[in-house]
C-alpha cells in the first residue's frame, strides 16, 4: 500500500507531498502522524488524486540513515525474506543478507541507523 499525502496552506511543508509505505491505509495515517503530528492535509491513493500535477508539488523526501559500518556489509543477494520494523511494527521485504531492523521513517524519525539503530552524529551546519 502506497499512499500520497499533501500538506496544507501555511504550514511548513506546503506545496509538497509525500508517498508512504504501509500495510494498509490506516497504517500509512499512522507513519504520517508519527512524522508530521497533525502538520499535514489530506491522504490519497495516488499522485494524481493528489494534484501532484496540477499544483506543482515537490516530493519531500524521507532520508533514512545507515551507519557506516553497516552499509559496508556485503550487498550478496540472498533470497528475500520479511521482517517488521521494531519500532513501528511495519512489514517490509529485503534480501536477507540485507535486513533493516527499522524501516525508513523510523531512521528519519529517530535518527537512527536502520540496521544496528546507533544513534546519526549531529551534523554540522
Ligand atoms: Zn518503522
Ligand atoms: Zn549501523
Amino acid at each position: 500500500m502506497y499512499n500520497i499525502f499533501t500538506f496544507g496552506f501555511g504550514q511548513k511543508h506546503q506545496n509538497h507531498y509525500i508517498g508512504i509505505h504501509a500495510q494498509d491505509e490506516a497504517a500509512c495515517r499512522i507513519k504520517m502522524m508519527n512524522l508530521f503530528g497533525k502538520e499535514w492535509c489530506a491522504q490519497y491513493p495516488d499522485k494524481e488524486a493528489a494534484g501532484v500535477k496540477r499544483f506543482d508539488l515537490k516530493e519531500l523526501k524521507i532520508e533514512p540513515y545507515t551507519c557506516e559500518k553497516c552499509s559496508r556489509g556485503g550487498m550478496a543477494f540472498a533470497a528475500m525474506t520479511h521482517w517488521n520494523c521494531e519500532v513501528c511494527n511495519d512489514r517490509g521485504l529485503a534480501g536477507s543478507s540485507d535486513t533493516p531492523t527499522i524501516c525508513d521513517v523510523c531512521s528519519h524519525l529517530k535518527k537512527e541507523c536502520t540496521k544496528c539503530r546507533c544513534k546519526q552524529p549531529e551534523l554540522c551546519n
